[in-house]
C-alpha cells in the first residue's frame, strides 16, 4: 500500500477514495466553468507553494518555478483574481506563533502540533482523540486566505461574500474534504456586508473571447460527468442558511494539468502573470520543516523584538523522517530553550504517537506526506530526487520568510484575530 492510499484510508473511507480519484474533477469542472461564466460571481483562485514547483515536470521543465504560468492560465480562463496562498500561510504562522507562546507561558496544551495537514488532523481525530486539544486552533492557509477574501477583501471591493467563489489550487487530495468543514457564520459576515447590488456588478464583468473559447472546450467535457458525480453530491457540505463554506473547490496539481490539456494549451501559449494583491512570505510551508521554521522564527521575533539569526533553526535541510532540535529561546527564568521536531510520512507518525515519543517536545510539525506538501498526493510522481529538486526550487531566493513583516496580514490579525482561529 503506498502513502497515497494510506493517507486516504486513514482519513476517509474507501468510497471517498474512489470519488476523489474518479469523480471530483469532472464534478468540479462543471461547477468552475459555470461560476466563471456567471456575471454575478467573482471567481478567486489561491495558489499554494507546492504546485508551482511540480507543474514543470508535466511539461519537461522540471527545474522551474512556474507560478507565473499558473496565474497566467487562470487569468486566461477568465478568473477575476489570483492570490498566493502564502498570504494565508503568513496568517497561519502569525496565529500559531502567538498561540504557541501562550501555551509555553501557561505550560498548557504542550506539545503543540500544526493544524495545516488535514490528513494528520483526521488521524488524530480518529485514533488519538485525547490529543485533539494539542492541535493548533489556527486556521489552515487556504481557510485563512478564504476568510480574508470573504470578509475584508469583499468589503474593500464592494462584494458580497456569497457572490465570491474560491478555488484553492493545492498539492493535496485531503484538502477536498477539509473544505467541507470550513465555514464562516453569516452573522460574522454581516459585519462586512456591503449591500452591493449584484445587478450593477454583473455589468462590470466581461469575459474575453479567448476565455470563452477555452471555457467552451472545457464545457464539452461536461457530458462525461459520471455516476460518481451524483455520489459526490451526497457528501456535499451540510450547509444551512446561517453559514457559508469558506473555500468552494479544490484543484490538485494533476487536475490543473488536466485542465490545461483539455484547453489544448502548451506552456508557451500561456502568458506570465503576477498574482493580484495578496502575496506572502511563508512559501516554506510547502516543504517538510518549513512550517516549523516559520513559526519558530516568528516566535523569536515576538519574544526578543529582533530578527532571528539565520542559524536559529536550520531544520529544512534535514531529510530524516524525524528531526529534532533544541532552540535557544527564553520563555521564563526557568525555561531558556524549547525542544521542537518535525516528522513526516504517516507510517512514521503512527510509530511516533504509539511510542509516545511526542511527549519529549514543545512543538512538533507533522506532515503526512514524505517531503511535506511538495510530496502531496495530488502531485506527480514523488521519488526522492524529484522531491529534492522541488525543495531547492521552492526555497531558492527565499531569504525572507518572515510573516510578521507582512503588514497586511499583521494588521488583519491585530484587528480580527478571532477570524484566524477555529472555534
Ligand atoms: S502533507 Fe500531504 S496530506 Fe498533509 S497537507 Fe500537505 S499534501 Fe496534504
Amino acid at each position: 500500500m503506498n502513502d497515497f492510499f494510506l493517507i486516504m484510508c486513514y482519513t476517509h473511507n474507501m468510497e471517498n477514495v474512489n470519488l476523489c480519484v474518479g469523480g471530483c474533477r469532472i464534478q468540479q469542472l462543471n461547477e468552475i466553468v459555470s461560476k466563471i461564466l456567471d456575471p454575478k460571481i467573482t471567481v478567486v483562485v489561491t495558489t499554494a507553494p507546492a504546485p508551482r514547483v511540480a507543474l514543470g515536470e508535466y511539461f519537461n521543465l522540471p527545474q522551474q518555478n512556474l507560478q507565473s504560468k499558473i496565474v497566467g492560465f487562470f487569468k486566461m480562463l477568465g478568473v477575476d483574481y489570483v492570490f498566493d496562498t502564502a498570504f494565508g500561510a503568513d496568517l497561519t504562522t502569525i496565529s500559531e506563533a502567538y498561540e504557541f507562546l501562550d501555551r509555553l507561558e501557561t505550560n498548557q496544551g504542550l506539545p503543540m502540533f500544526n493544524s495545516c495537514c488535514p490528513a494528520f488532523v483526521k488521524y488524530i481525530q480518529n485514533f488519538h482523540k485525547d490529543l485533539i486539544p494539542n492541535v493548533s486552533q489556527a486556521k489552515t492557509p487556504i481557510a485563512q486566505i478564504a476568510t480574508y477574501t470573504k470578509t475584508v477583501f469583499a468589503q474593500k471591493h464592494n462584494l458580497n461574500a456569497k457572490d465570491i467563489y474560491i478555488i484553492a489550487l493545492t498539492p493535496c487530495i485531503a484538502k477536498k474534504l477539509e473544505i467541507k468543514s470550513n465555514f464562516i457564520e453569516s452573522k460574522v459576515l454581516s459585519k462586512f456586508d456591503t449591500n452591493q447590488n449584484v445587478e450593477n456588478l454583473s455589468q462590470n464583468k466581461k469575459i474575453s473571447s479567448k476565455s470563452l473559447e477555452l471555457l467552451n472546450k472545457l464545457s464539452q467535457h461536461q457530458q462525461q460527468c459520471s455516476d460518481n458525480c451524483e455520489k459526490l453530491k451526497n457528501i456535499q457540505a451540510n450547509l444551512s442558511n446561517d453559514k457559508i463554506q469558506l473555500t468552494d473547490a479544490v484543484l490538485t496539481t494533476a487536475e490543473l494539468v488536466h485542465l490545461i490539456n483539455l484547453c489544448e494549451l502548451r506552456l508557451n501559449d500561456i502568458p506570465d502573470c503576477q498574482c493580484d494583491e495578496l502575496v506572502g512570505q511563508s512559501v516554506k510551508f510547502g516543504a517538510s520543516g518549513g512550517v516549523l521554521q516559520c513559526i519558530i522564527d516568528n516566535c523569536y521575533y515576538l519574544k526578543t523584538n529582533e530578527l532571528p539569526p539565520t542559524n536559529l533553526l536550520n531544520i529544512s535541510s534535514c531529510t530524516d523522517t524525524l528531526c529534532e532540535i533544541i532552540v535557544p529561546l527564553k520563555i521564563s527564568e526557568q525555561k531558556t530553550s524549547i525542544k521542537v521536531a518535525k516528522i513526516m510520512g504517516l507510517r512514521n507518525i503512527e510509530q511516533f504517537f504509539v511510542s509516545q515519543k511526542y511527549k519529549e517536545f514543545d512543538f512538533v510539525e507533522v506532515m503526512s506526506c514524505v517531503g511535506g506538501c511538495i510530496g502531496g498526493t495530488g502531485q506527480p510522481t514523488n521519488d526522492a530526487q524529484t522531491l529534492q529538486n522541488r525543495k531547492s526550487i521552492l526555497l531558492k531566493d527565499q531569504t525572507k520568510n518572515f510573516a510578521l513583516q507582512n503588514k497586511i496580514a499583521l494588521e488583519y490579525y491585530k484587528n480580527y484575530s478571532y477570524l484566524c482561529y477555529d472555534n
